[in-house]
């Protein structure tokens, strides 16, 4: 309720307790800046099949917003004069490895341009068709439909949810070790070379 009476009222120059409801094409105008953090057991898309997820700081998205008028991208007119909102997620949500089932905690750290547009019929208006170059394509924002009541908190859950991975595992699973049980004394005193781990690895797979 409240958030939809702050969201008249743009505040891009807002303190850590932001609105997360804003006018996204103001604060691209003005150059403004929000952050805030939020708990992930209220991003309830993102944490949809995952464990329970830590409560207190660790728990915590911490979120940041900039906005920019675009000012082009090399060789293309492709985002000049667009309004642009850099958006920078981090949060640490425990996932389970799908090879030992084990908990463990993954880092996200991401950050990602978006590029507002006035109605949906403009994200279908594929620019990047221009180009044939991937560099060019690939730093390309990505666009979403911008408004005066724009939800911030539903774009830092979106970039959450695909920072984190379909399927995801350890980059070494704490008990590869310790198959027979000899190998997990050996492994407590002396650290496995990388290749052993690699040949682990395969074996697994
Ligand atoms: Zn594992």
């Amino acid at each position: 309720m409240s958030d939809n009476q702050r969201a008249g009222a743009a505040k891009p120059h807002g303190s850590v307790s932001a609105a997360t409801v804003v006018d996204a094409f103001a604060l691209a105008r003005q150059g403004g800046s929000l952050q805030g953090e939020v708990p992930l057991s209220r991003m309830t898309r993102a944490i949809e099949g995952l464990p329970e997820q830590p409560q207190g700081d660790a728990g915590l998205v911490r979120w940041s917003v900039r906005g920019e008028m675009g000012k082009g991208v090399v060789g293309s007119s492709i985002a000049a004069d667009q309004p642009l909102l850099h958006l920078h997620v981090e949060a640490h949500p425990v996932l389970i490895c799908q090879r030992c089932n084990d908990p463990f905690v993954f880092d996200v750290d991401s950050s990602t341009v978006l590029q507002l547009v006035k109605s949906e019929d403009e994200l279908d208006d594929d620019l990047s068709m221009d180009t044939q170059d991937p560099d060019v394509v690939d730093s390309l924002p990505e666009k979403v439909v911008g408004s005066h009541r724009f939800d911030l908190l539903a774009q830092v859950e979106d970039e959450l949810i695909l920072s984190i991975p379909f399927v995801p595992k350890h980059l070494v699973c704490p008990g590869a070790q310790a198959e027979d049980g000899d190998a997990q004394q050996a492994s407590a005193t002396q650290r496995p070379s990388p290749f052993a781990v690699l040949e682990q690895l395969k074996r697994k797979d």
